[in-house]
């Protein structure tokens, strides 16, 4: 292993290989600097690099620090395809990921059966990017993008003294729909549910995705408590409004939520956001159903 290292750093055998080696805090997006063994924070975000302002949609340097395993993937970046590895190192006392970057665009190949066009090409890595992050049956942001996305938006809220709200959606009485109609209208409901949150994203920065089962979560940032709940208030309605056909029957259901705020946090962590909102929506449930705590 030494030897190894040896030969890295006599021959420098990285830098002809790769476009670029750096250290990225994954929480923030700041790019690190490596010098004699000490981290040195620079002024570059990570998504500079790719050409963007704002954080990718699949983060791979937030999942290598929670999964704690090398992630790789391929990013459609103006008309270049970018493979970009990310491994979690512990380096000068500090959780950081090392990232690997290569523009590939005339370097890789592909072995397929077919010929495959350039334009193809992009909508493949985007639909890799996007099978990630997407649940298929609603359409909404997956599990996995709610962990990886919201330590980011926490970050910024901090940063710009902006607060950052949530709303956690349980279907009522759900059980009860898969077991009087079947399980494919019960996955029925839960599109058309979805589809009713995602109408009340606005804007790029807000969020709706699946939280489990039938558990659903609306991110939003720069929002109060306030104006947060009168949305999810709305939502609730509309839910309740709503007719759904399954096969030859109309249903209705209604749907609870609990809202919160990071404003109300001592400490601005995702897990209790989520929790606050979580045992409000709890608190709605023991209340009645049908309502926003
Ligand atoms: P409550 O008002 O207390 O929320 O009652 P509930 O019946 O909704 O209770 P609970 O949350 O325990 O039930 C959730 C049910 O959702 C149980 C599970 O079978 C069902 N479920 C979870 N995921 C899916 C899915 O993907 N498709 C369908 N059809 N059902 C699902
Ligand atoms: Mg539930
Ligand atoms: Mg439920």
């Amino acid at each position: 292993m030494n030897d190894i290292m040896q030969i890295v750093k006599e021959q420098n055998i990285f830098t002809g290989m790769f476009d670029a080696i750096r250290m990225v805090d994954a929480r923030s997006g700041t790019v690190y600097e490596l010098k004699d063994g000490m981290l040195r924070q620079t002024e570059q975000k990570c998504m500079e690099a790719l050409g963007s302002s704002e954080r990718c949609r699949n983060c791979t340097s937030i999942r290598a620090l929670y999964a704690n395993e090398q992630i790789v993937k391929l990013e459609y970046v103006g008309g270049s395809v970018v493979l970009i590895i990310s491994a979690p190192a512990h380096v000068d006392g500090k959780d950081v990921v090392l990232e690997i970057i290569k523009d590939i665009t005339t370097s890789m190949t592909v072995e397929a059966n077919e010929q495959v066009r350039e334009d193809e090409v992009s909508n493949i890595i985007d639909k890799f990017n996007r099978l990630a992050t997407v649940d298929q049956l609603t359409g909404l942001m997956n599990r996995r993008y709610i962990t990886e996305k919201l330590p980011n938006i926490l970050e910024s809220g901090r940063k710009l003294e902006k607060p950052v709200s949530l709303a956690m959606f349980d279907i009522d009485f759900f059980k009860k729909i898969n077991d009087s109609y079947g399980h494919q209208a019960g996955d029925a409901v839960l599109a058309k549910t979805g589809g009713i949150l995602n109408s009340f994203i606005r804007r790029a920065s807000d969020f709706a995705a699946r939280y489990g089962g039938e558990e659903f979560m609306l991110c939003l940032p720069d929002t109060d408590l306030g104006n947060c709940r009168e949305i999810a208030e709305r939502i609730r309605k509309l839910v309740e409004e709503t007719e759904i056909s399954i096969g030859d029957n109309m249903l209705r259901i209604t749907i609870s939520a609990g809202v919160a705020c990071s404003s109300e946090l001592s400490e601005l962590k995702q897990e209790a956001l989520i929790e606050l909102a979580d045992k409000r929506l709890y608190a709605a449930k023991n209340s009645g159903r049908n309502r926003v705590v």
